[in-house]
């Protein structure tokens, strides 16, 4: 399913890979909070609309996941950013553990398995609370 993408600073049409604008060269996926702290208040709720509609279509995805924690941040809503900063580092952990099984084979890959069931268990007991 696709969906209908804007630019956050121009507003021309992008599509959902787009990580730079072709129009107006601005970045898609803020991961910092110095990049945002310069752009007006219209603009960050343009970003977080754009992210937002990213996460309807898939609540993983890891650069919007980052791009709300960070627009949080800049508006001072430091708990309303922590669960999307939780998510995106949740996510690192699996593209991470994704890239070593693919290096790896039996019987390492039972003990990694283990290790990421036992630390998600961890992360949500002791992280989220
Ligand atoms: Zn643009």
């Amino acid at each position: 399913m696709s969906v209908a993408l804007q630019c956050p600073q121009c507003q021309a049409p992008i599509s959902a890979n787009t990580k730079k604008c072709e129009y107006c060269q601005s970045e898609i996926f803020v991961n910092s909070v110095a990049y945002l702290s310069t752009k007006d208040s219209g603009v960050i709720s343009r970003y977080l609309s754009s992210y937002q509609t990213l996460l309807n279509e898939n609540p993983r995805n890891l650069e919007a996941n980052v791009g709300v924690g960070v627009c949080f941040l800049i508006r001072g809503l430091y708990q309303e950013a922590q669960p999307y900063f939780v998510m995106a580092t949740k996510n690192l952990f699996r593209i991470f553990l994704k890239l070593m099984l693919q290096k790896l084979r039996s019987p390492y890959v039972s003990l990694y398995s283990s290790v990421a069931r036992n630390f998600s268990t961890a992360y949500d007991t002791f992280l989220t609370n």
